[in-house]
């Protein structure tokens, strides 16, 4: 079952499923360089990732 309300285009993780999906019971994520201050969403990750090739 996918996480509801998560839209996610990393296609490579394993936890992604077709139609921008997450499979993973649960997410985290975080800052960029630690810390909890970030000004844009483009420095906040999500740390679940797990590469689909490792
Ligand atoms: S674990 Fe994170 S990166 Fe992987 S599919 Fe879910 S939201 Fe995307």
């Amino acid at each position: 079952m996918s996480l509801p309300g998560v839209k996610c285009k990393v296609s490579s993780c394993k936890y992604w499923k077709s139609g921008e999906q997450c499979d993973a019971s649960a997410i985290e994520v975080n800052v960029d360089g630690g810390g909890s201050n970030a000004r844009q969403s483009e420095q906040t990750n999500c740390h679940t990732f797990e590469s689909k090739n490792s």
